[in-house]
């Protein structure tokens, strides 16, 4: 098996310019990619439009950088992958596969096919890149309440629509104001880092934690019934009991009291918030450091 890599890099907007002026097939691509600033939709469209030109069974692409990583069709023998780079910015690599080997032309084609892919995808990637920051709190290193907000209005629709359960756990640190009026401020971020990490290490890859608040955490659990959530909730309720931070000379033991609650059918965003938020005030009320469930 012959495989191939080369760093793909357009010089200037001239060059590439000047290929879509001469190559109708060239311009019929930039404009499919045009329509989109998703890069695994942009992957997709690309690979579709150069199948005739360049006959490929599969495509897989990475950008370590950005994290991100789309695949499609079945793996061949024969490959031949591209390092894609825009100026000084790295893009990832892009690899083809297929059955019989890839021809002289034919990789010179997909060459110069590809000056087509690297602007939209730096685009692409760059669009994703600041929907991370928007998304992203940056104390904590958890998604923001813009992106849980946005986040549970898709998946209740994707619940809805597939059948699937939905769950919510929120996560309130127990006495958190005398944390920061006995130790500072500082000492309070400090755990609330550390708190956020112990979360996310606590639950599953598909689980998303999110700062709802000051010391507010929520997980959204993704086709995770009633009783699991709570299994997962009295998990996260060890987890955070059980770590031992140090501030200095100190040993700060810290808890937290959770509420767990599922998605009713044709139940709305505010109410499924709500029975969440209840539960957890009720584990406050019952004495903190437990999990109640709505
Ligand atoms: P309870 O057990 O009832 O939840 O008590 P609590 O003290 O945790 O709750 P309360 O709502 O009274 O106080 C929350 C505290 O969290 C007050 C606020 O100063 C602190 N807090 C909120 N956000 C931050 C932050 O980003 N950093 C620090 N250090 N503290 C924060
Ligand atoms: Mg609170
Ligand atoms: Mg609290």
């Amino acid at each position: 098996m012959k495989e191939r890599t080369a760093e793909l890099a357009v010089v200037s907007n001239k060059s590439f310019q000047a290929s879509t002026a001469v190559n109708l097939h060239h311009y019929d691509i930039s404009s499919a990619l045009q329509t989109t600033l998703e890069f695994n939709e942009l992957i997709a469209i690309f690979c579709n439009k150069i199948q005739a030109t360049v006959p490929h069974n599969s495509v897989e692409y990475t950008n370590d950088e950005f994290g991100l990583s789309f695949k499609r069709g079945i793996v061949g023998r024969h490959s031949c992958s591209y390092a894609l780079k825009v100026e000084d910015q790295q893009l990832g690599e892009l690899k083809l596969t297929r059955t019989h080997r890839f021809g002289k032309d034919e990789l010179a084609m997909l060459e110069s096919l590809l000056c087509c892919l690297i602007y939209p995808l730096r685009n692409a990637t760059l669009f994703h890149q600041a929907l991370q920051m928007a998304y992203t709190d940056p104390l904590t290193q958890t998604h923001n309440r813009a992106g849980f907000n946005d986040m549970l209005a898709r998946e209740i629709k994707r619940a809805n629509r597939c059948e699937q359960h939905l769950s919510l756990i929120f996560v309130d640190i127990d006495h958190f104001k005398a944390l920061n009026d006995e130790y500072g401020h500082d000492c309070g971020d400090m755990a609330l880092a550390a708190v956020a990490s112990k979360v996310k290490d606590s639950v599953r890859g598909s689980d998303v934690v999110f700062r709802y608040g000051g010391e507010e955490f929520v997980i959204m659990l993704i086709d995770t019934n009633l009783d699991a959530a709570a299994v997962i909730a009295e998990r996260v309720r060890t987890c955070i009991e059980s770590q031992t931070l140090a501030y200095g000379m100190e040993v700060l033991n810290i808890t937290a009291s959770l509420g767990v609650s599922s998605l009713r059918g044709n139940e709305n965003m505010e109410s499924f918030i709500k029975r969440a938020d209840t539960a957890m005030y009720k584990a406050k009320q019952t004495g903190r450091n437990r999990v109640c469930v709505a």
